[in-house]
């Protein structure tokens, strides 16, 4: 009976989403309430999040997980 109900709480505690990948937008046009964070090759050409950052951070909830959280623990030295 429950079990849709169930799927939906896999995702609700603890994980966010990754942004749609059609919100990503050139670098250069990112506005001020966008996340910043880049896809791919940071070149000339660099496209980025562009989630929308209401609280006017410089990345999505999303991103800032990987920003702050490092991704090989125990190799800091
Ligand atoms: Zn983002």
């Amino acid at each position: 009976m429950n079990q849709l109900v169930r799927m939906s709480h896999l995702y609700a505690a603890d994980a966010v989403e990754e942004p749609s990948p059609k919100l990503r937008v050139p670098f250069a046009q990112s506005g001020a309430f966008v996340c910043k964070f880049i896809i791919g090759e940071p070149n000339d050409r660099a496209v980025c999040c562009g989630a929308p950052v209401p609280d006017g951070k410089s990345w999505c909830a999303f991103h800032r997980k990987i920003v702050f959280e490092p991704t090989r623990p125990g190799r800091l030295r």
